[in-house]
């Protein structure tokens, strides 16, 4: 095992009176200072600078995928249930850390503390399902003619990467990061260089666990980083999560370089309330769902769409938003910037005709004034066609279109070029089942808000929303991060032969 480096670095690392040190590429085992471009890393909650990221490119991408290929053979010939032996203690680091880097995310991210430790329980639960590789990343083997035997082994890619977005700085690239490891490969992850702090815990407990130098590397930076890991010739395959414009073009110029690329996107996710619903599940559901991690999630609901007589689940949902205190209930968006969108869209909606039942523009928590709120914003009366219903808003927004039938929802839900997740609320469960067959999402709810599936079962969406085959969890993530060698094999001469064993 190697010795933890510590992580503070001197004040004139700081930059200033900032809270923490300059972020810090992590590269063959060593974090390494970056520049000359720094970045400020702002806490949104009061929109002061807690860090700076160094904005990396070409030059630290290369020696990132360089320190992995000398690290990656010897990793590569490690058998499988040694490599997911540092995964068992770094899943009790993570545990025995949840206070510490959920407080990180709180910081860097704005979310509350309970989201914050919950993204963290979701990279354990992440971690975990990498420590079981060893049970269901098996080969296969069989005799296939007399005496001769087919064998079909996996094999790791050699150097991968994942392109990372804010609004999950722990769990996103655990979505990525045990898998692609246990299976045999070396790492390169790029944070959101608006979230950057995480991933230096990250590095740090890797490194306490045990795994060697070189196989798990950090390359912060933005938008020139990222070309460079699509560009890399040493990289062989990139995961990517973020907006679906940048996804497209990751995908498109990662695949033009000949890798595998799996680019997750954004999304319009759509949630139907039938009149038979449960009203208090039902008004509760959709609000958590809109309102959780102030609606930056790629799961958030978006819009509902409230069939027949559901004037009851809006009205109680509606009081539940009013109730909601800002910096108690929900936490800021992440920039000035995404909260002047976010209230722009809602004044665009207002001014289209739609009708504000509860307005989160304005809001502001005494004491931190700098920071960046925007509360839970129910809009009814929304047409299909309106930008509210139609384009990812990515705050606390929910649109409200109102349909006379679960069929006419079902048009409108299909119509969008999206296809991350959708939900109905109900009390039948013939109109449920109906539903889950007709949605075109990849992730489908019932009396569910926010229908992520856990472990083992895989994430990922449908059409604008993933491109790319296969999911980034789960068993498809076995596919994504290995080659497969199929072995023929005759020894045994004593079986005889046949016409295909000759
Ligand atoms: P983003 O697309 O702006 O950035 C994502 C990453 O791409 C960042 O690391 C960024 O530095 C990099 N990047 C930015 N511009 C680039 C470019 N032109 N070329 C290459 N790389 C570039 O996304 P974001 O704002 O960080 O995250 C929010 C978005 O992510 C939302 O749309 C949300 O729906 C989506 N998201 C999707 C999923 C999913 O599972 N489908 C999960 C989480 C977030």
């Amino acid at each position: 095992m190697t010795s933890v480096e510590p992580l503070a670095t001197p004040a004139a690392d700081r930059g200033g009176n900032r809270k923490h040190p300059d972020a810090r590429h992590f590269i063959g085992g060593q974090f390494v200072g970056g520049g000359p471009r720094f970045l400020d890393v702002l806490d949104p909650s009061t929109g002061s600078a807690v860090s700076r990221v160094p904005l990396g490119g070409p030059a630290e991408v290369d020696q990132a995928v360089e320190a992995a290929r000398r690290s990656f053979p010897a990793w590569a010939a490690t058998p499988i249930k040694e490599r997911v032996q540092v995964f068992y203690r770094y899943k009790t680091l993570l545990e025995r850390h949840l206070t510490e880097l959920g407080a990180l995310i709180t910081e860097e991210h704005g979310k509350l503390r309970g989201e914050a430790e919950a993204e963290i329980l979701k990279a354990i639960e992440l971690t975990e399902f990498a420590c079981s590789l060893p049970q269901i990343a098996v080969g296969e083997v069989l005799e296939v003619s007399r005496g001769v035997e087919c064998r079909l082994e996996r094999h790791p890619l050699g150097v991968v990467a994942a392109i990372c977005p804010f609004n999950f700085p722990s769990m996103v690239p655990h979505w990525s990061i045990p898998n692609a490891i246990a299976l045999g490969n070396a790492f390169i992850m790029k944070p959101s260089e608006q979230v950057p702090l995480s991933a230096g815990r990250i590095a740090d407990l890797l490194r306490e666990a045990g795994l060697p130098d070189g196989i798990f590397n950090v390359v912060h930076g933005g938008r020139e980083a990222a070309e460079s890991i699509c560009d890399h010739p040493g990289i062989e395959a990139v995961t990517f999560v973020g907006s679906t414009r940048v996804a497209k073009e990751v995908y498109r110029r990662g695949t033009a370089a000949l890798k595998r690329v799996l680019a997750l996107g954004g999304a319009k996710n759509h949630v139907i309330v039938m009149p038979d619903a449960d009203p208090e599940m039902a008004a509760s559901g959709v609000l958590a769902a809109m309102s959780g991690c102030t609606g930056q999630r790629c799961m958030a609901a978006s819009v509902m769409l409230a069939v027949s007589s559901t004037g009851h689940i809006i009205e109680r949902l509606a009081v539940q938003a009013r109730g909601m205190v800002a910096g108690r209930d929900f936490g800021p968006v992440i920039t000035r910037e995404a909260k002047e969108r976010i209230e722009q869209a809602i004044g665009e909606a207002e001014q289209g005709g739609a009708k504000i039942l509860v307005d989160g523009r304005g809001t502001v928590v005494p004491g931190k004034e700098g920071g960046f709120f925007v509360g839970p914003t129910v809009i009814d009366q929304v047409r299909p066609d309106m930008r509210i219903a139609r384009e990812e808003i990515f705050g606390p927004v929910l649109a409200i279109v109102r349909t006379g039938d679960l069929e006419g929802a079902l048009e409108i839900e299909n119509a969008s070029p999206y296809g991350n997740a959708a939900s109905i609320f109900t009390e039948s469960g013939g109109l449920a089942r109906r539903a889950m067959e007709r949605a075109g999402a990849g992730m489908v709810g019932v009396n569910v808000g926010v229908p992520v599936p856990r472990e083992p079962f895989p994430f990922g969406g449908w059409n604008d929303s993933k491109f790319g085959a296969g999911d980034i969890t789960g068993r498809g993530s076995i596919e994504f991060w290995t080659k497969s060698k199929k072995i023929t094999t005759k020894w045994n001469r004593e079986a005889g032969t046949n016409w295909m064993a000759k």
